[in-house]
């Protein structure tokens, strides 16, 4: 039967919030059309306007609301998707999806759109633009410039051909490391030592499962893999130096010329070798940055991030790789020691080094000799509906805010609930679905997704924000309620810490409305906000037994707090390794080079690692984050948004982990602004000066000479 489009469809003007229940998959493309024809047609109108009569509102904001018919069907699709994506919904929706890149894609490209923007831009009215105006004129042009609006002619085309070409590149490099595998078969029990029962009965119901295609597999045997749940506890657990050795070869030459399909490859025998496509990529993306007018593209990529500059990012990962050496030397030194103690012979038989394949092993051994603490112990303490109480609790007090559950709003699943942050005079500030359970058709992890951005539309409408916070955490039964551990506890702040970032917005346009931001600074909410996790001060008023009501007592949270810093030094320089790794090859103006990237690497580490590049170990053949993924000349974020996150909440350490006034300086002068200002202005704004990572190197434990 045709869809008859006179019928109601819920995706279609649903109100201020979207009709979750009635939602079905058959709704979802017919509205995506109807959005697409809206929004096209809203262009054409925006597109005739003559020159004489151009405006900010008439051009840029309503190139920002003609969008809005697409995101109010697309959005709630995308919610949906992730949280109750069944199979109809998913086909659906990928369905519709083609559509949406489509019209953006043309949007994007479409000469008479830039012409538009850059008419505009000439203007009197535009040129004497303050405030948020000039800022989202300037992040539009900007936009546009980097998508190749500039380029003419046959540049152009070789702009989009470059596009496609990467895409397929990265999407090669990405499933050569997915495809990359290799089976660990053991079948005497006693080289399972030290791994835990359900790790030994997972390794046995693999050994099962993959039987199906390898008849080879003996019966009663274990299998272990390169993916990273077998992966981590292997190298965390195992006994057998040997097993976790030979499993770390292989892990770190994924993707390399000695790479294979494992076991389930059949007859295939194709290379999987990504060295030569990480050379293709940086090629085709250096070309893309010369198009672009820029040097390399580690220039490219920081003109829409905070970090002012390749050099000053290359500075700043160095200072801090300078700083945390001795920290992971010690850390370091303390393993060997550790291995001497308890007598451990490694595979090299030299007491004196510690190897790659020996790190988790001992670091784990370690941390439960110094810390050890069984986390079941804690967990009464961070009952889940007491631990948000108490978070809530804290928000409310530093933010001077109100948070009211609702009832009455359409929900996708009767799990979520609904909570109003409001003023203190009851002024409602935004709206939050909250889905905290885990679900058989719900996507793993935690995250916090937008839904409306605050904004203030052209004919002065207000829009108040929305969002979903996601978490999987234990779901209560009538039994047992759900018993937090601590890491919970801080991804449930984590995401928090976002969610208010989105919800206090008082930005007028939303593009630069709420998590909008630099993405180098977006973690800075979230981060910041894991602090009261962790204070004893705000911590205390929350973690109490949810049978007793006792307070958490001292020697346990002590042993949990020691526990956070526990070779801290270790991670961070392996983060900069990273780091330093991804600059020195994005800021590379030529793609010939003589070193290989893996030579590259072994330079870096060489320079600032602790441990050494073992031979036959190819890591960049498998970072994906940074030549498949999003982080090109980017890895350095993590980093960043840490050190900004540490320094701006050393401002509440020093004033009061509670204090109401310099949460309400911070709400005023972070959260609330969006990307309205450059976020270094915001961030100085805030802090006085400019950011110091003395406050993350204290955290870690480290002493800082002067603050
Ligand atoms: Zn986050």
């Amino acid at each position: 039967m045709p869809y008859n489009i006179y019928m109601t469809n819920p995706l279609l003007d649903y109100g201020e919030f979207a009709a979750y229940a009635d939602i079905q998959a058959k709704d979802i493309v017919p509205a995506i059309n109807i959005a697409i024809t809206k929004s096209q047609a809203q262009l054409e109108v925006i597109l005739e306007l003559p020159v004489a009569e151009y405006n900010f509102a008439n051009t840029i904001h309503a190139l920002v609301e003609m969008e809005n018919h697409i995101g109010n069907v697309w959005t709630p699709v995308e919610n949906l998707l992730s949280l109750m994506g069944k199979d109809d919904i998913r086909d659906a929706a990928n369905e519709a999806r083609p559509l949406v890149v489509e019209f953006y894609n043309n949007y994007s490209l479409d000469p008479r759109v830039y012409k538009l923007i850059k008419d505009y831009a000439q203007t009197a009215e535009a040129k004497s633009l303050t405030g948020e105006k000039k800022r989202h004129l300037e992040n539009t042009v900007l936009d546009f410039k980097l998508s190749g609006a500039e380029l003419e002619g046959k540049e152009k085309e070789e702009f989009k051909a470059l596009n496609l070409k990467l895409s397929d590149l990265s999407q090669k490099f990405s499933d050569n490391v997915t495809d990359s595998k290799f089976e660990l078969i053991i079948t005497d029990e006693a080289e399972l030592a030290g791994l835990p029962d359900d790790i030994i009965d997972g390794a046995k119901r693999k050994a099962n499962e993959m039987r199906e295609q390898a008849a080879s597999i003996p019966v009663g045997a274990w299998l272990f893999n390169l993916d990273y749940p077998s992966y981590g506890p292997l190298m965390k657990f195992a006994d057998k130096g040997n097993l976790r050795k030979q499993l770390y070869l292989k892990y770190l030459a994924k993707a390399t010329d000695a790479a294979n399909r494992g076991l389930s490859g059949g007859d295939k025998n194709d290379s999987l070798n990504n060295e030569p496509l990480i050379q293709e990529i940086y090629a085709a993306k250096l070309r893309k940055t010369n198009l672009l007018g820029y040097k390399n593209y580690a220039e490219l990529s920081l003109q829409t991030k905070m970090a002012p500059s390749p050099e000053k990012v290359k500075e700043f990962l160095q200072r801090l790789g300078t700083k945390a050496k001795p920290l992971a030397q010690k850390e370091y030194q303390a393993l060997i020691e550790f291995q001497k103690q308890i007598g451990y012979q490694n595979t090299e038989n030299n007491s004196d080094e510690v190897y790659p394949w020996d790190r988790d092993y001992l670091s784990e051994k370690l941390r439960k000799e110094k810390y050890d603490f069984d986390t079941n112990l804690t967990k009464p303490y961070f009952e889940l509906r007491n631990t948000i109480k108490g978070m809530f609790d804290i928000a409310e007090t530093i933010y001077s805010i109100k948070l009211v559950e609702v009832k009455g709003i359409q929900v996708w699943h009767e799990d979520v609930e609904i909570y109003q942050v409001q003023n203190k005079d009851g002024s409602v500030v935004g709206t939050f679905y909250m889905d905290l359970y885990p679900r058989d058709i719900k996507r793993q992890g935690a995250w916090v997704m937008p839904l409306l951005g605050a904004c203030i539309e052209s004919d002065g409408t207000k829009i108040l924000p929305q969002c979903t916070l996601v978490c999987n955490l234990t779901k209560p039964n009538d039994t047992h309620p759900s018993l937090l551990t601590h890491i919970e506890v801080v991804t449930l702040f984590h995401e928090f810490g976002h969610a208010l970032h989105h919800l206090f917005s008082k930005v007028e346009l939303e593009p630069l409305s709420g998590t909008n931001v630099e993405w180098d600074f977006v973690e800075l909410p979230s981060q910041l906000n894991e602090n009261f996790s962790w204070e004893k001060e705000s911590l205390l008023t929350f973690a109490k037994h949810y049978q007793t009501g006792e307070v958490i007592p001292d020697e346990l949270l002590e042993k949990m707090l020691a526990a956070r810093t526990f070779n801290e030094g270790l991670g961070c320089i392996r983060q900069l390794e990273f780091s330093l790794f991804d600059f020195a090859i994005h800021m590379r103006e030529s793609a010939e080079d003589s070193r290989s990237p893996n030579d590259i690497f072994k330079e870096i580490v060489a320079e600032n690692g602790v441990f050494s590049v073992w031979e036959g170990t190819n890591f960049p053949c498998s970072f994906s984050h940074i030549f498949a993924g999003g982080y090109s000349a980017g890895y350095y974020s993590y980093k960043w948004a840490e050190v900004l996150e540490a320094d701006a909440f050393s401002r509440f350490q020093k004033e009061g982990v509670l204090n109401p006034s310099i949460g309400q300086e911070y709400k005023e002068k972070i959260l609330e602004r969006g990307d309205s200002e450059p976020p270094m202005d915001l961030f100085k704004d805030f802090m006085g000066r400019e950011p110091s990572e003395n406050a993350l190197l204290e955290r870690m434990g480290l002493e800082v000479a002067s603050r």
